[in-house]
């Protein structure tokens, strides 16, 4: 059974890749994520339905569009793979139907909250917003007697980022907060692990970057905070509970 739900979540998964990547490539510029065919960025041609299958279309077009020739970035075929393998470890590792559900609004949300934050240094609310009413939603409805220590941690881990938000400027911001709050209401206490996955994860990147450009050049360049918090999220969704129920254990 196991196994069959894990395909069945990693197949569902490469479907929403492929839409996320409409999500990145049209919501900064405003447009539409839920009308109109998608078409080659070079020749403009729409993309043919047969041409639009997650990884294999790619793979079999090597990357060019049919039409123009013209190449295309591996990084579609990237997201739909990456968003799949995300679907299958929530699978894999969800012990209820509430886990499974708020595990699958987050990695899903994470995809491009991390791509448009690293190439637009900002985090929708567009994202977040919806992210948050649905995980609210389907914790209340799955799972209501959770759903205090889900409002807690989330409020936690955002007041915990809120403080270095409001004081540094530049790289943290509020979208970062929110995202946070996300988290909090997907994970609940696991959280905890997320955030500090985050904080060291980032401070690793800046000591190499200051070690590597010197401390004032390291400073004047923009790192954008939200997919230290994906990966934090990530990390937490795989082994965030056994910690903590070792942590707990311990004392
Ligand atoms: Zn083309």
């Amino acid at each position: 059974m196991l196994p069959m739900l894990i395909a069945f979540a990693a197949a569902f998964g490469l479907l929403i890749g492929s839409f996320l990547n409409v999500v990145v490539y049209r919501m900064p510029n405003g447009i539409s994520v839920v009308s109109g065919r998608s078409e080659c960025p070079d020749c403009h041609h729409q993309i043919r339905a047969y041409d639009n299958v997650p990884v294999f279309s790619w793979l079999l077009l090597r990357g060019h569009c049919r039409d123009c020739r013209a190449p295309i970035s591996a990084r579609y075929p990237l997201v739909e793979a990456v968003t799949a393998v995300l679907w299958a470890l929530v699978a894999a590792v969800a012990d209820s139907t509430v886990d499974a559900v708020l595990g699958i609004v987050l990695v899903t949300a994470l995809v491009p909250v991390t791509l448009i934050d690293l190439e637009h240094f900002r985090i929708p609310n567009k994202i977040t917003y919806p992210a948050a009413v649905i995980a609210l939603v389907a914790g209340l409805a799955l799972d209501p007697s959770g759903e205090p220590d889900r409002l807690i941690a989330a409020a936690a881990a955002a007041a915990f980022l809120l403080v270095p938000a409001a004081l540094i400027s530049g790289g943290m911001g509020l979208g970062d907060v929110k995202l946070i709050a996300v988290l909090g209401l997907c994970l609940g206490p696991p959280v905890a692990v997320a955030l500090l996955v985050a904080l060291v994860a980032g401070s690793v990147v800046g000591v190499v970057l200051a070690a590597r450009k010197g401390v004032q050049e390291a400073r004047k360049t923009k790192i954008p905070f939200g997919p230290y918090i994906a990966f934090g999220g990530v990390v937490a969704i795989a082994v965030g509970q056994p910690l903590i129920d070792a942590y707990l254990k311990a004392f």
